[in-house]
């Protein structure tokens, strides 16, 4: 059996920009935020055509002038500021071609990136559009009291409420804010009618309906008959009566719904959106005048660039999900003669993705090849390892894929021959690295030969995988990138720079952390993910950068303390012409110290120093060390805590 040669093992073509833009696929996922300049490094134009770029090399530069070590996270202001503009016109611009009669009010679910820096930049930029904020926790709504400035914009009230939550959230009625407390079960509503009463204030409700549309992807069971959240139909109806028996229906302001978070398919949209506007219609038919329908979040993004309704993707645009949205509450509305209602989303991932890259830096590799050191084959070797020679003598004879396979079969049953009898003692450890470097140097050779076929055996098309490097990269999964490994979401990999050269290797990425699942495996390919990644090979003492792309949602907040690898170092970009590298650095926010992060782990600094102490005048005193020696580590030992958790390799 045969497979066509994968793009990244066709016989090498002239290397170019172009096709270091083509291998990365940066025209599929970038979103037109990132490009290659000629210096073969990545650039940002956070603005997309309409503004600067900015070299990454640049900015890993002030990095270190600015001693700040790796992994970093970048964050590029202005193209926060620039999705919000985008998300906001797009659906001034839908509502205009359909005649809808009403307005967008979009919020930004403040969970998905709840850094106040993130928030205040999104709210500053949504003034104009009078563009809210969505809160889905206690923390989360005092954080969204306080910043939430714009009386026209909406504050939305998710989650499950207690009578704190509630309280403060009517204090924010009083203040004049629009705040609507979305009601996630039945006995909330009479929660809040409750501490209404008691606050003396009237509440703007909204209703979350639990929707028969079901979203597709990894987030569905947001949505859907078994949902966490949400009313059904007849909870609904006893929450209608029990407003209108206190005579409240004008409180009544909203009806939700969220399918999920990265919706891949459209017509989930559609179907979800026709559904819940069928509610809004008998709703005000029943006597409710309701003013707004929020449609959750999920517009996606389209991670791997594929443009399909597979999970990392999605199979529409901004402008698609924008009109969709918009077109379908018009029909249902118009069907039942009821006035079109504001519309409201809670974008969140849209909004943040692409804003943040997370640059790291690799210091090592873990190779199947032979160390320069190996032992020459000698005539005397076992038996195995000279048949092993002979096979890899004969390989320049060998013509076609047939015969590569054939020698690659006869080498596979000797290593396996060699396992065994090592099992049972029979070789030695020597015969067993000789036959362990031979095999590996075959397959090596057979592999790159059939990447000038057009067709290759399937075994020997899987050796791309066997025969590639682990790059050893100084972050953590779990702290970084949670949803690839939890989820198997993924991401955007590559190096920034380096890229007028071609790529040597092929590789998977392993993290820092002391745990077998922190690697990563799957990357994005042409038509499916691929198992390896086309990377550079590091010159000794070079420095070698990846780039994680689209980080902005989710990952900030949600990673955790692995192996007690704190929060990474941030820089925050703005873009300026004035200035020779087109940007100036907002802010730096340091990743955590080892300190910190044992700090949250109950230890103490003083006492880790003191228990410390005690163990080196100990050792003074049985004269294991010197004084001077003992208070020098301690010194050592006592400034080592104040460091960044990650390694420092010191390029
Ligand atoms: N609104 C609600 C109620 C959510 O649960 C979520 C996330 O799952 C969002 C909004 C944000 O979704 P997204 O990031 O897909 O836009």
């Amino acid at each position: 059996m045969s497979t066509p040669v994968s793009e990244s093992t066709k016989g090498a073509p002239e290397w170019s920009i172009k096709k270091a833009i083509e291998t990365y696929f940066i025209d599929r996922w970038g979103g037109q935020y990132f490009s290659i300049n000629n210096k073969g490094n990545v650039t940002v134009s956070p603005l997309q055509a309409k503004g600067g770029s900015i070299d990454m090399m640049d900015v890993v530069a002030e990095a270190h002038q600015r001693g700040l070590g790796f992994p970093l996270l970048v964050r590029f202001q202005d193209l926060l500021r620039h999705r919000v503009e985008q998300l906001n016109e797009s659906f001034a611009a839908s509502i205009s071609e359909n005649n809808y009669n009403g307005k967008y009010f979009g919020v930004f679910p403040i969970k998905v990136n709840q850094l106040r820096e993130v928030v205040e930049e999104i709210i500053d930029a949504g003034t104009p559009y009078n563009y809210g904020i969505e809160v889905g926790s206690k923390p989360e709504m005092f954080a969204g009291l306080a910043m939430h400035k714009n009386p026209e914009s909406l504050i939305v009230c998710n989650g499950y409420k207690d009578p704190a939550f509630i309280r403060i959230a009517l204090l924010g009625r009083l203040l004049n804010k629009k705040v609507i407390l979305i009601i996630e079960k039945l006995e909330e509503l009479k929660l809040t009618l409750q501490v209404a009463k008691e606050m003396n204030v009237e509440p703007w409700i909204g209703i979350r309906v639990r929707l028969q549309a079901k979203g597709a992807g990894k987030w569905a069971t947001s949505g859907g008959e078994h949902a966490k959240f949400g009313l059904t139909t007849p909870e609904i109806l006893e929450a209608c009566e029990m407003l209108k028996r206190r005579k409240l229906n004008h409180c009544f302001k909203l009806l939700h719904f969220h399918i999920g978070s990265q919706v891949p398919d459209i017509l989930t949209v559609k179907r979800a959106t026709r559904e819940a506007t069928r509610y809004y219609a008998k709703l005000h038919q029943l006597g409710y005048p309701l003013e707004y329908i929020d449609v959750g979040g999920g517009l996606g993004v389209d991670y791997d660039g594929s443009g399909s309704a597979d999970d990392s993707s999605i199979n529409y645009t901004l402008k698609e999900y924008c009109s969709d949205i918009v077109y379908n509450i018009r029909e249902v509305c118009e069907s039942e003669k009821v006035p079109h209602p504001n519309i409201v989303s809670e974008s969140g991932r849209a909004i943040v993705a692409h804003h943040s890259v997370l640059l790291v830096n690799v210091f090592g590799s873990i190779e199947k090849a032979a160390p320069e050191t190996a032992p020459d084959i000698l005539e005397k070797d076992h038996k195995l390892v000279l048949d092993l020679r002979e096979i890899k003598m004969g390989l320049p004879e060998k013509q076609n894929g047939k015969g590569s396979l054939e020698a690659y079969h006869d080498s596979l049953q000797i290593k396996e021959d060699v396992q065994a009898m090592f099992d049972l003692g029979m070789i030695d450890l020597k015969t067993k690295a000789k036959v362990e470097n031979l095999f590996w140097e075959i397959c090596r050779e057979i592999y790159a030969k059939s990447r000038k076929d057009k067709y290759v055996p399937v075994e020997i098309a899987a050796l791309e995988t066997q025969l590639s490097d682990q790059l050893m990269c100084n972050f953590s999964i779990f702290q970084s990138l949670l949803d690839h490994w939890a989820l198997g979401q993924m991401f955007p990999i590559m190096p920034v720079h380096k890229l007028d050269q071609q790529p040597d290797r092929q590789s998977t990425i392993v993290d820092i952390t002391c745990d077998s699942d922190g690697k990563i495996k799957k990357f994005i390919g042409l038509n499916h993910s691929k198992e390896t990644l086309a990377l550079h090979d590091p010159a000794p003492n070079e420095a070698y950068y990846l780039g994680f792309f689209l980080m902005g949602a989710y990952q900030d907040i949600m990673g955790d303390l692995h192996n007690l690898f704190g929060r990474v170092n941030e820089i925050h970009v703005f873009l300026d012409p004035g200035e020779p590298s087109g940007y100036y650095v907002e802010e730096v926010i340091r990743g955590n110290t080892i300190s910190e992060v044992l700090t949250m782990t109950q230890y103490n600094e003083v006492e880790l120093a003191r228990a410390m102490k005690i163990q080196f005048d100990a050792a003074i005193k049985e004269d294991r060390l010197k004084p001077s020696e003992g208070m020098r580590l301690l010194d050592e030992y006592e400034k080592g805590l104040k460091d960044y958790t990650y390694l420092n390799f010191g390029k």
